[in-house]
């Protein structure tokens, strides 16, 4: 009998299963990072979303219009700049269908209008994405960013602040701000690795008195 561990999914801290073997990644992750990229792209989709609340005087727009006019821009409209720009969603997956592409997972997108281009590219890793599972060893950090996209736009559009941080106490005495929706984390104290649910399980740190 071989009594050696299962290999452990790269983003939470599930075992793969038996069907499972050979991937980076298990089932439950691939779909959770499908979905969020399924939410980028598209007419109705989240990158549509943010860049309505840049134009001014659009009518039908599913809430108020974000101010553009010159020496009134809001923090708000500076992140969605930022975001909708050349520069930022956009590249961010345009830089991992390159990256993906180097491992044979796609070819890159032919350009064209900044919304084309994130379909484009959104289209490209969910195709590959069943394969990069078998094949991409930094599926993670993928993950990572792909559910940072969709966080920080699902935000703006819902007028969120960024979600709370929490500090949590790891046993070792290191103090850590997580967020409701953390992937888990690396303690910077003792190195244990937490995954999301083990993450969310320690104790609260004590407010440092003032
Ligand atoms: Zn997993
Ligand atoms: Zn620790």
């Amino acid at each position: 009998m071989n009594d050696a561990p299962a290999p452990q999914c790269v983003i939470c801290p599930r075992q793969l299963l038996d069907h499972e073997t050979g991937r980076y990644l298990c089932t439950l992750c691939e779909h959770r990072i499908d979905r969020d990229l399924r939410e980028i792209a598209g007419p109705s989709g989240l990158y549509a979303r943010l860049c309505l609340r840049i134009q001014p005087g659009q009518r039908g727009g599913d809430g108020p219009a974000v101010s553009s006019s010159p020496g009134a821009r809001t923090p708000v409209n500076e992140a969605v700049l930022s975001l909708t720009a050349n520069g930022g969603i956009v590249s961010t997956l345009e830089t991992w269908v390159e990256d993906w592409a180097s491992y044979g997972l796609g070819v890159h997108g032919t350009g064209g209008r900044l919304q084309h281009r994130v379909d484009q590219a959104v289209g490209t890793l969910r195709r590959n994405l069943g394969r990069a599972a078998y094949r991409h060893p930094a599926l993670d950090e993928f993950a990572r960013e792909i559910g940072q996209i969709v966080r920080q736009a699902e935000a703006i559009i819902n007028g969120e602040r960024q979600p709370r941080q929490i500090p949590v106490l790891c046993p070792c005495g290191t103090v850590r701000p997580v967020t409701l929706n953390t992937d888990g984390f690396t303690c910077r104290g003792c190195g244990i690795e937490y995954g999301h649910s083990e993450a969310l399980r320690l104790p609260l740190a004590e407010r440092r008195a003032a």
